[in-house]
């Protein structure tokens, strides 16, 4: 059988509700889209429940289920997908956390009873901006026991930690007191593996405040009047899943162009490509055929390419029709370069990973449409792409984690089940 190349292209928040003020019509059938029409002419459509029927899916739950990984069963909470997200390299089985870079006043000391001598007195130092990366890296690499601290700046005083090493549980308490005028609280763990954890994520936090207290950015705030961020705070411990990299399950080379750290996050434990796209800003005015020739560029050695475009879902959040029907219409643009510039014989998939209406400005549990055109597919009767119009087609109704299967077999690249 030959086999042929696939493209699953995710409007991010792309499904809606009827809104009144485009005279019942969802955003989607109210933007002038062409292209995505096209596709569900020539192609099969159908409605999708992103993870099951009336599950209010997230970004990233989505994701994995769409490329065929069930989150219930790997999806470990946001800590280890939002240190994806920031662009660190997590392994299966690192517990990872997300942190602040806060102030303490006092000398810090660590007791078996807790810590003492010093309270928390701004949780997020002031909002620091300047210098987190100097910061992180005075502590990045830190070895406690057999234990590797790994630290990384995130946004203003956000940063990330993951801990890599041996027996580690991630039942642990936060350091974070979450709130001001309290020491750092002593991390416990509830088990063997997570007592370990505990023991050296305090061990981490004296540290942090030993090496950061008299770190030049911090003298350098002390002398212009700031507060010093001079300790890494650290909660929401979660443990990092094992996942079977995307090419050894399915046997296929993937690629990932996505606009957003989650997201590239989750292609990157996967182990998928991710190029740079420049001008993919994640944002209402990003360059939509950038992505478009980022996709051609990756189907140059790979058989399948994941792409997402995030504006949809933000027009979603912010209750605009307006905006959200520019961002679909953006989306038709990269459907049409993709499919102008594509190599012969290419299976294309547009689809949404949850519906983000403008009337609840959040994610719902209502289907998306999907729309799969290729030379392997049985064209069905739906002429438009749109919530209601899918419903007549082919594909029916299926889920998210059904996409990767009806791909692959139409690829020509899925192993028979069975004799
Ligand atoms: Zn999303
Ligand atoms: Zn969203």
């Amino acid at each position: 059988m030959k086999r042929t190349k696939a493209v699953l292209i995710i409007g991010d928040g792309l499904a809606d509700r009827p809104v009144p003020e485009l005279d019942g019509r969802t955003p989607l059938e109210a933007a002038d889209t062409p292209n995505l029409d096209r596709v569900a002419a020539e192609g099969e459509c159908g409605q999708m429940d992103p993870i099951g029927p009336g599950i209010r899916a997230g970004s990233d739950t989505s994701h994995l289920a769409l490329l065929g990984y069930d989150p219930f069963q790997v999806y470990t909470g946001r800590g280890p997908f939002e240190v994806l997200g920031i662009g660190m390299e997590v392994r299966g089985g690192d517990i990872c956390f997300r942190c602040n870079f806060s102030t303490v006043e006092g000398e810090l000391q660590l007791t078996d009873g807790g810590f003492t001598g010093a309270t928390i007195a701004d949780r997020r130092a002031q909002r620091i901006a300047e210098g987190t990366h100097d910061l992180a890296q005075a502590v990045d690499g830190m070895k406690i026991e057999d234990v590797t601290c790994l630290v990384k700046e995130s946004v203003e005083h956000r940063c990330a930690l993951i801990l890599r090493g041996p027996g580690l549980g991630a039942k642990v308490s936060d350091i974070d007191p979450h709130e001001e005028g309290k020491p750092p609280h002593l991390a416990l763990g509830e088990d063997e593996a997570s007592k370990k954890t505990a023991r050296i994520l305090n061990q981490f936090t004296l540290k942090s405040w030993e090496i950061l207290k008299d770190h030049p950015v911090n003298t350098q705030r002390l002398e212009a009047g700031k507060l010093p961020a001079n300790i890494i705070a650290a909660r929401g411990a979660g443990l990092a899943p094992h996942l079977e990299p995307f090419a050894q399950r399915y046997g296929i080379k993937g690629a990932a162009v996505v606009e957003t750290g989650l997201i590239a996050g989750i292609a990157r434990y996967l182990e998928m490509t991710i190029p740079d796209v420049p001008g993919a800003t994640g944002g209402a005015d990003t360059d939509e055929l950038a992505l478009a020739q980022a996709i051609i560029a990756m189907l140059e050695d790979h058989d399948f390419v994941l792409c997402n475009l995030k504006a949809p879902d933000l027009g979603g959040h912010d209750s605009q029709p307006e905006p959200k029907i520019k961002a679909i219409e953006k989306l038709d643009n990269l459907v049409a370069y993709v499919r102008a510039h594509a190599p012969a014989g290419l299976h294309l998939a547009v689809t949404a990973d949850h519906a983000t209406p403008i009337s609840f400005g959040d994610h719902t549990g209502d289907t998306v449409p999907l729309a799969i055109c290729g030379p392997n597919v049985r064209p069905d009767s739906v002429r438009s792409f749109g919530e209601r119009a899918v419903v007549a087609g082919g594909l029916s109704r299926l889920r998210g984690s059904d996409i990767m299967n009806i791909l692959t077999n139409l690829m020509g690249t899925q192993e028979k089940y069975g004799a």
